[in-house]
């Protein structure tokens, strides 16, 4: 039997016009709200693209710029793109551009479904480690602590109150492909506080006030890492409803450390073990 010829890129709706209502949507979810409305975002990057379909998430709409057409991994992904349905888009670099409000766009750029995990999803199993941010602001700082909790094995991102996005173009770059390894969850403040209260591990809360050092912490049970917002730190009730409260010692004249390196040192801190060679 003939193989079916796979289909080239080339064969794809081609895009130069900047005025293209298509641009102009695909544009719009550089916004939160439009991103919001439509449960949609964009990853830019053939790596990054790649990773998320190999994942197992599928692409929305697929664009490529001209230049890049002839890469056979281009074509793979504009193939996969269409017979799941989607769109796949051929553009100039000036649309590139136009899309991600960048100089230098990337070659590629997905558009993605939002997913987010059930609360339900957060199991206090084994020494499972669960890092819950408060009113996280800085997307590139977001971005950052997921990729980092990532690489260290944490189980998910919890996100309490009103945060930044972790879907913002800012924040998935920075993730560098880790928003689509691991589940992240959003609760009101309320919602996590009535969830913590029912939590079978511990909490533990960094603060700058903090009696433990995070060196001498027990992190052999199930752990919910919570960490506070950049410039308030963490707010008084979510203090009060962690187990313990641990302090990264410092010295010299800094008041603390950023959000992302502290989450950083914590989440190498609590794998330790379940990271040694
Ligand atoms: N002015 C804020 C405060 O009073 O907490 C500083 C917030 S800091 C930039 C952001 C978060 O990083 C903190 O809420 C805490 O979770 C963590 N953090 C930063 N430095 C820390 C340290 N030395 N010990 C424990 N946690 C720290």
């Amino acid at each position: 039997m003939n193989k079916p010829e796979r289909r080239k890129p080339g064969a794809f709706k081609e895009i130069t016009s900047l005025t293209n209502p298509i641009v102009k949507d695909l544009r719009g979810l550089t916004q939160r709200k439009n991103r919001q409305a439509q449960g949609l975002f964009l990853a830019e990057g053939l790596k990054l693209v790649a990773s998320a379909v190999e994942s197992g998430w599928e692409i929305e709409t697929f664009v490529f710029g001209r230049q890049a057409k002839d890469h056979p991994l281009v074509g793979e992904l504009a193939a996969k793109t269409k017979v799941n349905g989607g769109l796949v888009l051929e553009v100039s670099n000036q649309v590139l551009e136009k899309i991600s409000r960048k100089d230098n766009p990337q070659m590629v750029i997905g558009v993605f479904r939002q997913m987010w995990a059930e609360p339900s999803s957060i199991k206090a199993k084994n020494r499972d480690l669960w890092v819950a941010l408060e009113g996280v602001k800085d997307p590139g700082n977001l971005g950052t602590v997921i990729r980092t909790c990532d690489a260290a094995g944490a189980k998910g991102i919890v996100l309490i109150g009103e945060t930044t996005d972790p879907f913002a173009l800012e924040a998935v770059r920075a993730t560098m492909g880790s928003v689509f390894a691991l589940p992240i969850v959003k609760m009101s403040a309320t919602d996590y506080l009535k969830f913590s209260m029912g939590w079978d591990g511990q909490v533990v809360g960094t603060h700058l006030s903090g009696e433990t050092d995070y060196r001498e912490q027990d992190y052999n049970k199930p752990t919910i890492l919570l960490m506070g917002n950049e410039q308030s730190g963490l707010s008084d009730e979510m203090a009060a409803s962690c187990t313990s409260l641990v302090k990264i010692p410092q010295a010299g004249n800094a008041d603390s450390l950023n959000l992302a390196i502290a989450t950083a040192l914590m989440v190498f801190e609590v794998q330790r073990d379940v990271l040694a060679l």
